[in-house]
């Protein structure tokens, strides 16, 4: 890690920041919920934030709120998602809200710096539907660090930041000092960097970790994360006989059609499944405690409306292939499979060794 740039704050003039604004930084001392903020501060392709057709996205993020309102510390929440759920917006809200109201250093980390640098003007300023907001941030500037996705939060005891960061060449990340660390796509991140981004926490009361990824590998990256966490299923009550079910688990058979449409069908009784109408349920409640994986949720497109089932049906039923089976599973389902993509293993070596006349051998421990 010594070959890493190490930076600290430019030295500010004392009222630097309300010279500039020239009034104290518009959420300063205010005790606005995340739900709040949201409501007021946040805008989406669509209108004002809603969780309306994104149920499963309420008690995650009234999870997180309460995290920070009581100050939790050393926290995880981990999310297995499939694609357009929603759960990227809402971490991008987090890291607003977190730097904005929380007046907390935020790490917003992605594969890639070319993401990074696109994540600004694609993601996280359409996002901002009120002026307050707008003006409570502005391009930073921190030594050594790139201006590319540095947002900050000028206040008059001392400017906080949001970080867009991407994770995979970590040369151009300096040393920086986070409370707050989202890692998005984390199946796209070199492991040894994961264990760099948690180093920048260790300063921090709170240090808080936000996982989100579609899952490609089992076992391993958001996954492992998943597992390592308590295990959160999105159950639906069947409203025709009572029992509930993790819809993605029953796919396909769970998928029916009525008048030409498709529909979840309950595999019990056959009653149409209100998707978005379940509870989280905890598979494994003993890993809250401390040292262990934390939250962990995984979500799937089926439990969000928001996400058309015609949509969903219509590429399960384009999938022939084994590798598009398991490529609708990561991404549709939130069930991690890798298909044709089974990574190299000893014992897979050792049966070519075995079974061909080649010679392969293992290198020396
Ligand atoms: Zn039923």
């Amino acid at each position: 890690m010594s070959r890493l740039k190490v930076g600290l704050p430019r030295k500010r003039e004392p009222g630097f920041a309300r010279g500039v604004h020239g009034a104290d930084p518009p959420f300063d001392g205010e005790a606005l919920s995340f739900a709040v903020f949201l409501e007021q501060e946040i805008r989406t392709g669509r209108g004002p934030f809603s969780f309306g057709e994104r149920e499963p996205l309420r008690e995650i993020a009234a999870h997180l709120e309460g995290i920070l309102r009581l100050g939790l510390p050393g926290r995880t929440v981990s999310v297995l998602k499939g694609a357009q759920v929603g759960m990227t917006t809402l971490a991008v809200c987090l890291a607003l809200y977190c730097a904005a109201v929380r007046r907390l250093n935020v790490g917003y980390f992605l594969p890639d710096q070319d993401f990074a640098d696109r994540f600004d003007s694609t993601r996280i300023r359409p996002l901002v539907r009120s002026s307050k907001l707008a003006k409570a941030m502005r391009d930073g500037r921190w030594k050594g660090a790139s201006p590319k996705g540095l947002l900050e939060f000028p206040a008059p005891g001392g400017s906080c930041f949001l970080y867009v960061l991407g994770l995979r060449d970590i040369g151009n990340a300096i040393s920086l000092p986070l409370d707050v660390l989202i890692r998005d796509e984390v199946d796209d991140l070199p492991p040894e960097n994961l264990k760099w981004s948690e180093d920048r926490l260790d300063a921090s009361r709170l240090a808080l970790t936000v996982n989100l990824a579609v899952g490609r590998a089992p076992g391993a990256g958001i996954h492992a994360m998943y597992l390592r966490g308590d295990r959160r299923r999105w159950l639906v009550p069947c409203p025709g006989c009572g029992k509930e079910w993790a819809l993605e688990e029953e796919w396909p058979g769970i998928l029916g059609e009525e008048e030409g449409g498709p529909l979840l069908a309950c595999p019990g009784c056959g009653a149409a499944l209100p998707r978005g109408a379940g509870r989280w349920a905890p598979e494994a409640p003993e890993a809250l405690g401390e040292g262990e994986g934390g939250r962990s949720y995984r979500l799937s497109q089926l439990a969000v409306p928001a996400v058309g089932l015609e949509r969903v049906a219509a590429k399960w039923r384009a999938a022939r292939f084994p590798g598009e089976r398991a490529k609708f599973r990561c991404s549709s389902l939130a069930l991690p499979d890798a298909g044709e993509m089974q990574p190299l293993t000893r014992e897979l070596l050792l049966r070519l060794r075995d079974e061909a006349p080649c010679f392969l051998e293992e290198a020396p421990a």
